[in-house]
């Protein structure tokens, strides 16, 4: 990595005592002009680095404004993330939405902690997650099966990439009503979580029934089991709508749960709310090896 001329500036005005370049600190020098932060000046009787006495040291104006001048870097820059910004309300922005923040794994028999860049590729790993990203991008189409005899049941997540912002959606089910929802994935470093901003319209699109829902994303930080019940940012059907919304599967046999996705826009308020164009579906692939319904 190259040095600038900015790493050079924070270096020379970091505490030699605790390496830190605090923002919105005072910051002291001796007589001689060896800086010390204002924490550590408490502590100090000498200077750290000439060792003459402390007692006639002053504050150093021109150092606390070059630092507070200093571009503040992410907190995950040790994780890879390279932004940086002037104001500290920037980088507080940026935080919520970084790719190198750690997020729980929005897989419900896992919430393992993972890297927000590293979602997909760790559903895809470790939970067969089935990448619906092929189909126009203005709707995604997928094919679950129903699982109606089993009280509870948690499905292989899904990626679906929808006109440049990307999704996790999740299917379970617990005591016969399914849950469906997103979470917004970071697809680059500076937007971040584009899809955090969008609003979804889920629908279980059945040959006589359709149920459906916008929502917003859930939070991927935030997301608790026991919010199912209680959030707008879930779509819920019993097993009787489930039953009344099977469609035909290969076999013919009216056997497949399907449900779309798409963004809720402008361009969708023109359209009835339940109306999706193209009738191409993603088959959800589940684990073998995965229990159901076990939520951790
Ligand atoms: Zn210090
Ligand atoms: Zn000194
Ligand atoms: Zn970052
Ligand atoms: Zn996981």
């Amino acid at each position: 990595m190259t040095t600038t001329f900015t790493d050079e500036v924070r270096k020379r005005l970091e505490c030699p005592v605790c390496y830190e370049t605090r923002r919105n600190r005072p910051v002291f020098h001796c007589a001689n002009g060896h800086l010390v932060c204002a924490d550590c000046h408490e502590k100090v009787f000498t200077c750290p680095q000439c060792r003459t006495a402390m007692t006639v040291s002053a504050r150093c104006l021109l150092a606390e404004d070059l630092i507070a001048r200093l571009p503040v870097k992410c907190a995950n820059w040790e994780r890879g993330c390279g932004f940086e910004s002037a104001a500290d309300k920037d980088i507080s922005a940026h935080a919520g939405r970084c790719r190198f923040r750690t997020v729980q794994c929005p897989h419900l028999t896992c919430r393992q902690t993972v890297l927000m860049a590293d979602v997909v590729a760790h559903l895809k790993k470790e939970h067969c997650a089935t990448v619906a990203d092929k189909h126009g991008d203005s709707v995604v189409q997928l094919k679950f099966q129903p699982f109606l005899e089993e009280d509870s049941k948690v499905w292989a997540p899904v990626i679906i990439a929808l006109k440049g912002a990307t999704f996790v959606g999740v299917l379970s089910k617990s005591k016969k009503v399914y849950y469906t929802w997103v979470h917004a994935l970071a697809t680059n470093d500076d937007g971040g979580d584009v899809g955090a901003r969008q609003e979804v319209e889920i629908a279980l699109r059945g040959d006589r029934s359709t149920v459906s829902s916008v929502v917003s994303p859930m939070s991927m930080e935030d997301f608790r089991p026991e919010m199912m019940d209680d959030s707008d940012q879930i779509l819920t059907f019993t097993n009787r709508q489930a039953r009344q919304s099977l469609r035909r599967g290969a076999s013919g046999k009216r056997e497949i749960l399907k449900i779309a996705y798409r963004l809720a826009g402008s361009e969708s308020k023109r359209e009835a709310p339940t109306r999706f164009e193209g009738d191409t579906y993603v088959d959800v692939q589940s684990c073998s090896s995965e229990e159901p319904g076990q939520f951790v």
